[in-house]
């Protein structure tokens, strides 16, 4: 038996993962699989309910876990809680816990959407390429940090911090990526003006020693970002820090044409893993029936497809996934003329449809 923690969290969440979980259990029916799925709080459903967004409860099922199913955090009404009890501390809380070093996104262009972005559909027709995002260090977790009184007003500062066995196993991850798709990895930095950079670029050239069928180039996060809108295809996978590759990786999920499509892994070292969609818990559209759940749904297949050994049903979610875009049906963040608007309920009763 497989045990899978699922939590929903907070605006569009739990509508996405109720989508998810309906396509989860007709998979687990359909492949014969014997699933353990506990549900469990965090974000600011964790506050509202216990006082703490990534409550002792919570982290003690999660340990337990092989594979977590997270909808999104977050919303206005938590924004002036003091900083430990926001719900972003809990996904960091977790992802620290978990020790969740490596988040995985792929950035993948069906076909069908290529005309939902905002580039022509040249420059990004069959687009594949992979983020691979450092998730436990950088400036979101240095010290010192804070805010203080220095000469009569106050100063913000964080710290970006990266030490060489941290640079070391994000690095192997990417090398790892490569070798399982294009062989080519870009390594992302700011080694113009960081010193964290400069070590940043020093070990993954050491790692890419390791690997010389791999051809790795780098690339500054400013031209980066540049590239990844001007011709993003030149890519397969780019490896980087936490904070670069948190704005690129949004900057390449607006590539596919929404943000609604893409799913994410975040592994340790043991192969345990957390799985999400890249976007957060949109309360502009939070109890519409509006949220698009394919992100979440293709997240289980990537969960399936990593932590729990299923390729099958992995490969049976993503072809369900192309089967409902040429029907023609679309959720509001992807529809476009002569296509069929619905709802997240309805696309999600169609993925399960799709399945057989
Ligand atoms: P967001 O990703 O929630 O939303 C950005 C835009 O994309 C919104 O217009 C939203 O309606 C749309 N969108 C997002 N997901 C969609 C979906 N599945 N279907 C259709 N449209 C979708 O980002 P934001 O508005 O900057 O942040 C909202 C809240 O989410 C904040 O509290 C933020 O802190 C939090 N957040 C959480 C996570 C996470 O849980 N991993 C990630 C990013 C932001």
């Amino acid at each position: 038996m497989q045990r899978i923690l699922v939590l929903p969290g907070d605006g569009i969440g739990p509508e996405i993962v109720n989508e998810a979980l309906k396509v989860l259990d007709r998979v687990a029916e359909l492949e014969g699989m014997d699933l353990e799925i506990d549900e469990g709080l965090i974000g600011g459903a964790a506050y509202d309910a216990v006082g703490h967004p990534y409550p002792e409860a919570t982290r003690v099922m999660a340990r337990e876990a092989d594979a977590i199913l997270l909808g999104a955090v977050g919303g206005p009404q938590y924004e002036a809680l003091e900083r430990e009890l926001r719900p972003e501390r809990g996904l960091l809380g977790i992802r620290s816990d978990l020790g969740l070093f490596a988040n995985l996104r792929p950035a993948i262009l069906y076909p069908q959407l290529a005309s939902a972005s905002t580039l022509r559909p040249e420059v990004v027709a069959g687009l594949d390429l992979l983020i691979v995002r450092e998730l436990t260090g950088d400036i979101y977790f240095g010290h010192p940090r804070g805010i203080e009184l220095r000469d009569g007003e106050r100063v913000g500062f964080n710290t970006a911090v990266y030490s060489e066995s941290e640079i070391e196993r994000i690095a192997r991850v990417g090398f790892e990526a490569a070798m399982k798709r294009d062989r080519r990895l870009c390594s992302v930095d700011k080694a113009n003006v960081l010193e964290v950079s400069e070590l940043w670029r020093e070990v993954v050239i050491r790692v890419g020693e390791e690997y010389p069928e791999v051809e790795l180039s780098h690339m500054y996060v400013d031209n980066a970002a540049m590239q990844l809108v001007r011709a993003p295809k030149q890519f397969d996978v780019m490896v980087t820090g936490n904070i670069f590759g948190d704005i690129l990786s949004d900057a390449a999920a607006m590539l596919t044409g929404s943000i609604g499509m893409l799913p994410s892994a975040s592994m340790n070292a043991t192969g345990a893993g957390l799985y999400e969609p890249i976007h957060g818990s949109a309360p502009d559209i939070a109890g519409q029936d509006k949220a698009n759940p394919i992100a979440t749904v293709l997240s289980v297949a990537m969960m399936l497809r990593h932590s729990l050994g299923q390729e099958e049903g992995a490969r049976r979610i993503e072809a369900a996934v192309g089967r409902v875009l040429d029907q023609g049906l679309r959720t509001a963040d992807i529809q476009s003329e002569g296509c069929t608007l619905v709802g997240g309920k309805a696309m999600g009763d169609a993925l399960v449809a799709a399945l057989n």
